[in-house]
């Protein structure tokens, strides 16, 4: 065997050495302003500095390091990384109960990372997966490939599935009696099939549970103003769930189920639909999080786009109001409201997610708090507020500019020019560059 010769040597010491210096990139990053996720004002004058994949410091721009490579955003804003604290990223058709039915496992993993990346590059460089159209555990493995550099995506958390009682939200109340179909949801009666159903997703890799506590909107022959589970059977989810220091999450529209619900441990409260001043009480009392969801349901009202669309529209659009005010009375009463989108399957375009921002400032929040309900409230409720969530020294280098200021037209939100997470750029429009080709 000939020895490898010396020009060959080199090509490999110099790849190797500029592998090397590519991992301990510095970045000053320079926007006209910058909204940390926990001032109360935005900042001016101030460079982020990123090395690795970490945020390092925060300086005046008068003050960068020399050796950092200066990335200039003019006209934009610079934030946390946006949480998207209630996605399905598996839903590849409007109409979801029945597309879950023709798509396999794989077709839905493959789609939902196509998703996830068009997500990414939309801003939302966290999502928490609220249960999902598929038998199986695609989002998962999808977290899995992510995690281990395969694929660059967004950071995922939560369940694999919606645990749900026989004929309730999780379940296809469609089909004659006669055909046995696998729901989407994980169908479980009583404490013991509760207690079953929620050991199976935690030994597939769910960290949270998501728990149907009322019907649902968007699924056939359910009804989101009766309970589905029973106040023993709530009980039982969270108590094992806590067990293992698993979250629970609550989908809850009716009041009673909402206030059970909240009474039994969720973390937090999903839609929530019709809370009263009793369940806002119980939410400050047991400091459960307020996860709304407005945007799915004005995007979906008179669209046509739904099987269960009948008895979505009137129902929806009677309530939204009221609905409005009583989620800006929780918010002035201490609730800690996260954002969560409830939206972007594949079918639905990326930016539409961020939607979610506004409807907070129509239902009372300031601009300034609807901002960190997506990115430092979403990341307290994540319990991952010790890496995530600001733009702060030594938290992960997650970070977006939008343009113009968000604070006074926040449809910037929905088309940000840069993203960066972990400190990888991942897209700087200003510079025509992407790392994700789709
Ligand atoms: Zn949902």
């Amino acid at each position: 065997m000939r020895p490898p010769n010396a020009r060959y040597l080199i090509l490999i010491f110099l790849s190797f050495s500029y592998f090397s210096l590519a991992q301990a990139e510095t970045y000053a990053l320079i926007a006209d302003r910058l909204i940390d996720g926990k001032s109360n004002d935005a900042l001016q004058n101030k460079a982020v500095i990123v090395s690795g994949t970490q945020i390092t410091a925060i300086t005046d721009i008068t003050r960068i390091p020399k050796d950092a490579i200066r990335v200039n955003l003019p006209g934009t804003t610079l934030m946390p990384g946006m949480i998207n604290a209630h996605e399905h990223p598996l839903l590849y058709k409007s109409d979801y109960q029945n597309a879950h039915l023709q798509g396999s496992s794989a077709y839905k993993a493959l789609l939902g990372l196509s998703n996830l990346q068009r997500l990414l590059k939309a801003g939302w460089t966290t999502i928490r997966v609220m249960g999902d159209g598929d038998v199986y555990y695609a989002n998962q493995d999808i977290r899995k490939a992510i995690d281990a550099g395969i694929f660059i995506g967004p950071r995922l958390t939560g369940a694999a599935h919606y645990i749900s009682i026989t004929g309730g939200g999780g379940d296809i109340n469609y089909f004659s009696p006669e055909q046995k179909v696998l729901a989407d949801g994980l169908i479980a009666d009583g404490p013991e099939e509760i207690r079953k159903a929620i050991r199976k997703e935690i030994k597939y890799g769910s960290d949270w549970i998501k728990i149907m506590v009322t019907g649902a909107f968007m699924s056939v022959g359910d009804n989101p103003r009766n309970v589905s589970f029973s106040p023993e059977e709530l009980s039982a989810a969270v108590e094992e769930a806590s067990r293992q220091n698993i979250p629970v999450a609550a989908h809850a529209h009716a009041t009673a189920g909402i206030n059970q619900a909240v009474i039994a441990g969720a973390r937090s409260i999903e839609h929530g639909s019709y809370l009263n001043e009793e369940s806002i009480a119980l939410m400050v009392e047991h400091q459960t999080y307020y996860v709304p969801t407005i945007t799915v349901g004005d995007y979906y009202a008179n669209s046509g786009k739904l099987l269960a669309q009948s008895k979505n529209d009137d129902f929806y659009l009677s309530f939204r109001d009221d609905w409005l005010v009583m989620i800006g009375k929780a918010h002035q009463a201490g609730v800690k409201i996260a954002v969560g989108s409830d939206l972007c399957g594949y079918a639905v375009e990326s930016q539409v997610c961020a939607r979610e921002f506004a409807t907070l400032v129509e239902a009372g929040l300031s601009p300034m708090d609807a901002i960190k309900a997506g990115t430092s409230v979403g990341a307290e409720l994540l319990q991952w507020d010790d890496r995530i969530g600001s733009i702060e020294v030594n938290k992960l280098a997650d970070i977006i500019a939008v343009p113009g200021n968000p604070l006074l037209d926040m449809s910037a939100l929905e088309k940000p020019v840069f993203v960066m997470k972990n400190g990888q750029i991942i897209i700087n429009i200003l510079e025509n560059y992407s790392a994700i080709n789709n």
